[in-house]
Order: structure tokens, then C-alpha cells, then sequence
């Protein structure tokens, strides 16, 4: 019978007994690279080492990784620092050498996870493994076809699913080379709490910069763990040198980082506090519904109007007044451009929907 993912236990995460760590470079280039990275790891960190042996690169003529020569590295490794292993395999030949060089955990890439057929062959050909598998998101913010991937595989008996969130792709440039869009991830660990989360900064990031936030920020959510890409000379890295780091700085970063726990503190003066400042939230989350549904009534009225007067429902110069005036209003206020416009989007469509409801009934009757 076919596990449903939410049948599926976490079981394997609770066997580490800290937050998963797993590091090691974007790709081996050598074995003295791949050794000398293993061995600078700190072990009470970093349970896992990592090392991409076939890389997906965007445009041909990159480094295409080293291939499988660099698997008999990664037990080198193993064998010398105790240190687990894990790579990415994206067809079923690169599954059969994991799998034959006893690789412990492999994980499906951003850009197969995006091609069921691609998922399905990989599944099929790691039926019924023990083996840990993880799934990085699909470049695009596509929920469904995160989970889809997860069903492929546990429809192959594979038990033991985690996934990492490694951020999503887009057209304009930003501060971050995948957009973390936090709510995607958390979506995912609502709908599927018992699947384990882990978060990749530095394929988030692109840099060096901003590693360690988002890997705070991803322990403030209660993620499980990390995976950081780290060289013992990052910027002579052959693939992601820019956002690669040594394993003495990801050590400075794992010192410093705090870990939330699970609301379960039996702190009175902490409880008082919280559940004082939860009320206030609570009332004003009901007023600013209050709020929204008079704001929406208005619509309606706008809406007859509009259908009386045969006006288009859309005005895009209205509409434009709206966005400039409440996004000055908004960042004179302290609230960040993307939220404001966000919000804005939201209750536009919503009032254009309800204005289109009102023609549409309207039209019935005549
Ligand atoms: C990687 O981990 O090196 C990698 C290629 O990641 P992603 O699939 O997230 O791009
Ligand atoms: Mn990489």
C-alpha cells in the first residue's frame, strides 16, 4: 500500500542530536580538496559532509563536477573523520554509484525536483531504501510540485523523506540569489510537520553575506537543521566560489547562533508577558477584519455604481493614486515597501472580485 507522506515519522532526524548539520564543498575538485575541507570541520557541529560529484550548472562549458572518482573522496572521508556522507543524484545511474559507494544520504537538486519524470526515475531506482533522502525546493515557488516529488518517492516504500528549503529563483535581481519567500517553507511544515526541514543559506544567499541571518532566521522557525557550502579556499572554489565559506568561519557562525525551542517554557513572568501582549494582538486582528469587511462593503456600492454608469471595473489611474499615496503613507509609517504593496494587491483584488460578483448578479436579471 502507498505511505501517505503525512503517515511518515521524522523518527530519523530525532537519531542526531542536535540540529543536522551537513557542509562540505559545492563540488569535490580533488581529493586533497574534498580531505582537508573534511578534516577542518568541526565534528560536534557538523554531522555530514557534503560534496556535489555532478553539478547542474545553468550554461554548458562550467565545471560539470568531477564525477564518480570523487565518491571513493567521499569515503575516504567518511572513513577518516567519522563524518556521515551525502551528495545529489539526479538520474538513476548517479543513484546506483551513490548507493554503491555506500553514500548515506542523497539529495534531489532544485532543478530536478522540477521534472516529475526526472523525480520518478530517481525513486524508482532508490526503491525501498533506508537511506535518508532529501528534497531542495523546485526553483520556482510551485508548492505542489515540492510535495509531488515527496509522494513519488514515498509511493516507492522510502521512509525516511526530509526537505530543504534552498530558496526559489526570479526574474529581477535582489539582495538574495533564490528568494527565501519564508511562507512557502512554512506552508510546507504546517501541511507536513512530520517531515523534517533544513534550510540552505548559501544557495539563498549567493554570497558570503547574509549567511549566518538567514541561518538564524531559519532556527527562529524551527527548521532542523542546515546545510551550508563551505571550501577549504573559497574563492578558488571551481562552482558557487562566491557564496562558499571556510569551515572556520561556518564554526563562527554555529557558535553564535541561538536555537528556539518549542513553546513549552513553564516561565510565570515570561508567560504573563506573552499572553499580555497576545491579547492586544488578538483584538487588533479583529479589528482590522472589522475593518476590512466595511472597506469591502464599499466595494459593493462602488460596484452598482460602476454597472449603473457602465464603467469598466478596473481604473488603472485610480488604482495607481492609491499604490503612491498609501506607499508613502505606509514607509512614513515603518512598514516595509513589499509588505504595503502586498497588502494593497491583496484587498484590490479582493474589492475587484466582489465588484465583478455585483455586474455579474446584475446581469442575470436584466
Ligand atoms: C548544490 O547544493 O550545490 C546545488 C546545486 O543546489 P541547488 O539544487 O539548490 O541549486
Ligand atoms: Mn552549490
Amino acid at each position: 500500500m502507498m505511505t501517505k507522506l503525512k503517515d511518515l515519522y521524522q523518527e530519523w532526524i530525532f537519531h542526531f542530536d542536535k540540529p543536522l548539520i551537513i557542509s562540505g564543498p559545492c563540488s569535490a575538485e580533488s581529493e586533497e580538496q574534498v580531505l582537508e575541507t573534511a578534516r577542518r570541520m568541526d565534528k560536534s557541529y557538523v554531522q555530514v559532509f557534503r560534496a556535489g560529484i555532478w553539478k547542474p550548472r545553468t550554461k554548458p562549458g562550467s565545471f560539470e563536477g568531477i564525477g564518480e572518482v570523487g565518491l571513493q573522496w567521499l569515503q575516504k572521508a567518511k572513513k577518516e573523520t567519522g563524518m556521515l556522507t551525502a551528495t545529489e543524484i539526479a538520474n538513476a545511474t548517479h543513484v546506483k554509484a551513490a548507493l554503491a559507494h555506500d553514500i548515506d544520504i542523497v539529495w534531489i537538486g532544485a532543478r530536478s525536483t522540477v521534472n516529475p519524470f526526472t523525480v520518478q526515475e530517481i525513486a524508482e531506482a532508490l526503491k525501498n531504501t533506508e537511506k535518508i533522502i532529501l528534497v531542495k525546493n523546485p526553483v520556482h515557488p510551485d508548492f505542489d510540485l515540492w510535495v509531488g516529488a515527496l509522494e513519488r518517492l514515498a509511493a516507492q516504500g522510502i521512509k525516511k523523506l526530509g526537505v530543504i528549503h534552498r530558496g526559489f529563483s526570479a526574474y529581477k535581481k535582489s539582495q538574495y540569489r533564490n528568494q527565501p519567500h519564508w511562507q512557502i517553507a512554512l506552508d510546507f511544515r504546517n501541511h507536513y510537520p512530520n517531515i523534517p526541514i533544513l534550510c540552505d543559506p548559501s544557495h539563498i544567499c549567493g554570497e558570503r553575506e547574509g549567511i549566518s541571518a538567514i541561518a538564524q532566521q531559519a532556527f527562529n522557525f524551527e527548521y532542523n537543521g542546515l546545510m551550508v557550502e563551505t571550501h577549504r579556499k573559497p574563492d578558488e572554489a571551481w562552482s558557487d566560489a562566491k557564496q562558499q565559506i571556510t569551515p572556520e568561519r561556518l564554526l563562527e557562525i554555529l557558535n553564535r547562533i541561538k536555537l528556539r525551542k518549542e513553546d513549552d517554557t513553564q516561565d510565570i513572568e515570561y508567560q504573563k508577558k506573552l499572553s499580555g501582549i497576545r491579547t492586544q494582538i488578538d483584538e487588533l486582528d479583529h479589528n482590522i477584519l472589522a475593518l476590512l469587511t466595511q472597506r469591502l462593503q464599499l466595494a459593493e456600492e462602488v460596484g452598482m455604481l460602476k454597472k449603473n454608469h457602465n464603467i469598466a471595473i478596473f481604473q488603472p489611474k485610480r488604482w495607481e493614486k492609491i499604490t503612491e499615496r498609501l506607499g508613502h503613507f505606509g514607509k512614513n509609517l515603518g512598514l516595509s515597501a513589499e509588505f504595503t504593496e502586498t497588502f494593497l494587491k491583496m484587498v484590490h483584488q479582493e474589492s475587484i472580485n466582489i465588484q465583478n460578483q455585483v455586474m455579474l448578479k446584475e446581469a442575470k436579471k436584466d
